[in-house]
């Protein structure tokens, strides 16, 4: 795609922008890296220009001056997607809304923000201002912006009690802004809300959240260990089924893991010990107890309302060991580790797990996270890899699914392999509604860019966009 950036530039005049080349690079990435397949395929993606709107009018003024140059618009929160869902494939402009981060009204169970506001910070703010907090986060909260979370994220810690992102209710209207000659702002909710939730960007930029809230605690981080790694996945499976406790994070991680990637400076488990973290109501410790004392072969390691300020100062919020943290910690350590993303079904969740990971033993190390997911309790794993080549990635992954484990492919940068596999007709129906000419975020939505597209093939799909890029 070819256009003329002076002149861009110029009509963006009054609007924030950033076009030196190292850091237009720079906010240009996100944690692609993640994944040796995304590294090999994207370490050269970068934008043309930067663009940091303050307020909605700007959004829509950068819309409509991008739209009549025909220039693409990949929407940017914090970054710390890991499937390059915020990287411009086929460069243009990155349009970065941490600027648009004022928190504007918190209700009784209810929050409106701004896209660009760093979950942290409003869970500050409206524990101070009303004693409530965010019903689930990223691992990333202290980076994570609610936009970022709710276009390119899934759920994560409160997914416990709260199930997933997308399920009803726990987003309660969105604002967005369409790519279009006139930009036009639309408010969302109920059924419409699915029309861009989790689409990367690829058909409308929100400018404004609404979300439900819940009591905010002091939450007990805890560390249980166990002698062995079923013994975890199984304790956490009962703990999650006990309706009346109320946790955040239920995280069982197999040995070495803990011990090799999780407490570099508090060595808090043997070698050979595997774990559950959690997140426990400081109200529910005494029915936890209860409940751990009805297990036999785990102990408590670790408990942050008991533990002392230096044991406490050597470990990070307990939630940062776990989701897509432990893989961040275990790559810190060695970077040949990988990771997937599996859904274990239920009823079947128990076996499963035993199963699968009976089969790879160490070369697939387990980590599951407990979730609620339609009505029943289940778990995500989100195990590491100890990679050797990308061949035999893809055989792994090829073997959970034939055991009946579901992929989220995170080694994908498209909505549909990262995904379900398979187009999204409500998403798609909303792009070529809300964009028209397919500016935004190139090459995310397969279903767009090639609809006869055979996603039984198990190829991997190529934008062309990315390759004449390069
Ligand atoms: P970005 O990475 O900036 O953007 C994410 C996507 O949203 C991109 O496609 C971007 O184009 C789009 N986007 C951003 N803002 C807007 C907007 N205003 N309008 C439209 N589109 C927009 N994810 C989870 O779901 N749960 C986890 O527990 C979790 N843990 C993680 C741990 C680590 C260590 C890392 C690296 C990632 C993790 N992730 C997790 C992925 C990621 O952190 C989350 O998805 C996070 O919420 C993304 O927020 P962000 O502000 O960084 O978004």
């Amino acid at each position: 795609m070819t256009y003329d950036i002076a002149a861009l530039k110029a009509d963006l005049d009054g609007i924030a922008v950033e076009d030196n080349p190292q850091l237009v690079r720079l906010k240009s990435r996100d944690f692609f890296w993640y994944s040796p397949v995304l590294k090999r395929q994207l370490n050269k993606v970068a934008g043309d220009l930067l663009v940091a709107p303050k307020t909605e009018d700007e959004v829509i003024r950068a819309l409509k001056v991008c739209h009549a140059h025909g220039v693409p618009v990949t929407p940017r929160g914090s970054g710390t997607g890991n499937y390059g869902q915020a990287m411009p494939l086929s460069g243009g402009v990155v349009l970065d809304l941490a600027a648009m981060s004022a928190v504007r009204e918190i209700g009784p169970g209810r929050l409106v923000a701004e896209p660009g506001a760093v979950m942290q910070k409003i869970d500050e703010q409206t524990t101070a201002q009303s004693g409530q907090e965010l019903r689930m986060f990223p691992s990333t909260r202290r980076a994570a912006s609610i936009g970022g979370f709710i276009a390119g994220g899934s759920g994560g810690v409160g997914s416990i009690t709260w199930g997933g992102l997308r399920d009803l209710g726990n987003v309660l209207r969105l604002r967005i802004v369409t790519m279009e000659a006139e930009p036009r702002v639309m408010d969302l909710a109920g059924e419409d809300l699915h029309k861009v939730m989790h689409a990367y960007g690829t058909n409308g930029i929100i400018t404004e959240v609404e979300v439900p809230l819940a009591p905010s605690y002091d939450w007990v981080d805890v560390i249980v260990g166990c002698d062995d790694a079923m013994d975890a996945v199984r304790y956490g499976n009962d703990l999650a089924r006990q309706d009346g406790i109320l946790k955040k994070l239920i995280t069982p991680i197999a040995a070495p893991i803990p011990h090799d990637f999780l407490s570099r400076n508090f060595k808090f488990t043997r070698r050979d010990q595997s774990v559950v973290l959690l997140m426990i109501a400081p109200h529910a410790m005494d029915a936890f107890l209860a409940f751990h004392g009805r297990t036999r072969g785990s102990e408590i390691l670790y408990r942050s309302d008991t533990a002392t300020e230096s044991q406490r100062s050597e470990l990070p919020p307990v939630y940062e060991l776990s989701w897509n943290h432990t893989t961040l910690n275990a790559l810190r350590v060695d970077k040949a580790i990988t990771y997937l993303q599996v859904l274990y079904p239920f009823p079947n969740q128990l076996e499963l797990i035993e199963r699968i990971h009976g089969r790879f033993g160490d070369e697939v190390p387990m980590h599951t996270e407990f979730v609620r997911f339609d009505g029943d309790i289940t778990c995500f794993g989100l195990p590491l890899v100890r990679f050797s080549t990308e061949e035999r990635l893809e055989e792994i992954m090829a073997i959970h699914e034939d055991m009946g484990a579901p992929i989220f492919n995170p080694h994908r940068y498209t909505l549909e392999e990262g995904g379900m596999k398979q187009t999204d007709a409500v998403q798609l129906a909303f792009k070529k509604e809300a964009d028209p000419d397919g500016l935004l975020n190139p090459g995310k939505m397969i279903a767009w860019e090639d609809p006869d597209y055979d996603y039984s093939s198990r190829k991997t799909y190529l934008f062309r966009g990315l390759e004449l890029a390069e």
